[in-house]
């Protein structure tokens, strides 16, 4: 362990708190003023191309472990719902994930050929997540090879990501760009999706330093969301479906352009918490190993 980790569990033993304060920065959020002024560019959005994943983490934020007939969603739908955002906003970082992409290559290669066309001139980089356990095929290499915009990120769960090493290999050889994620992070637990009952100020303050709803706005199924856990939460029934709390892109009542920009807007700009976060304890800086891996068919009881 090197000096900086081992000062870094040092001061994660004295307090969580602390340690995120120091070394994850929520309350830093040096974006803040451009998400709020800019009107016609998303700085980050999640694309989610697949429910599958190859692992079974029990503290995915996501929710992904609790998919127990994950689909994978199609390209036409998946273009088709990119689409229609890019007619109004360009799109800063453009992440590509899952569950685990890479289980989904068909539909991957087709939104880097859509996005090597003219839409991809609305998007600034291309950031696949993978878990590191599935090997990308020679068609989704050379996609990716053929698209300078791509990185794909690693996220490094030690032995879980049992394949990474070779798909870095693979990255490297290939000209591909790629960033394997610190391990040395735990994760936050952002808790079983059942309802918590913290107080309003916490659930303002934890809204309004959280990480995903700064970074990681979601597209999924043709809706826009504040963040990836309320997407499928809803998706899955396991959080109620605040209908007013995210943007139904085919909602009728967008009959012109600038009515969905505004109210996708409306999702990027919110102040106040969503109905999601009473249902998340991010803001309890609450540490836990990463990828913990779960037996198939059982979720987190405690
Ligand atoms: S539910 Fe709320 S606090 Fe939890 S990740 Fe989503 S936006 Fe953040």
């Amino acid at each position: 362990m090197g000096i900086k980790q081992f000062g870094k569990k040092v001061i994660f033993n004295m307090s969580a708190g602390l340690s995120d304060i120091l070394y994850r920065r929520p309350y830093f959020d040096p974006e803040s003023k451009s998400r709020v002024r800019s009107e016609d560019k998303l700085l980050h959005l999640d694309l989610v191309i697949t429910e599958y994943c190859t692992r079974k983490c029990r503290d995915c934020s996501n929710l992904m472990q609790y998919y127990e007939c994950p689909k994978h969603l199609t390209s036409e739908d998946v273009i088709r719902d990119l689409g229609r955002l890019l007619e109004c906003f360009s799109i800063g970082e453009l992440k590509i994930l899952g569950g685990e992409p890479f289980v989904n290559q068909s539909v991957l290669i087709d939104v880097l050929h859509y996005l090597s066309g003219e839409a991809g001139g609305r998007v600034d980089r291309i950031n696949i997540i993978t878990n590191g356990t599935v090997i990308p095929d020679n068609d989704c290499i050379d996609a990716m090879k053929a698209e300078p915009k791509v990185e794909v990120s690693f996220s490094n769960y030690g032995k879980v990501s049992s394949r990474q090493d070779e798909c870095v290999e693979l990255c490297k050889d290939n000209g591909i760009r790629y960033a394997v994620i610190d391990a040395s992070y735990d994760w936050h637990d952002f808790g079983r999706p059942v309802k918590y009952l913290e107080s309003w100020d916490f659930l303002e303050r934890q809204y309004k330093h959280c990480y995903n709803r700064k970074s990681c706005n979601t597209l999924y199924r043709g809706g826009f969301y504040a963040c990836p856990r309320q997407a499928h939460g809803i998706h899955l029934g396991l959080l109620p479906d605040a209908k007013n709390e995210y943007v139904d892109l085919y909602d009728p009542a967008y009959t012109d352009k600038e009515g969905l920009r505004r109210a996708v807007l409306g999702v990027v700009r919110r102040k106040e918490h969503i109905t999601a976060c009473r249902f998340c304890i991010i803001g309890k800086h609450i540490h836990v190993p990463r990828g913990i891996q779960l037996e198939s068919g059982k979720v987190r009881e405690d």
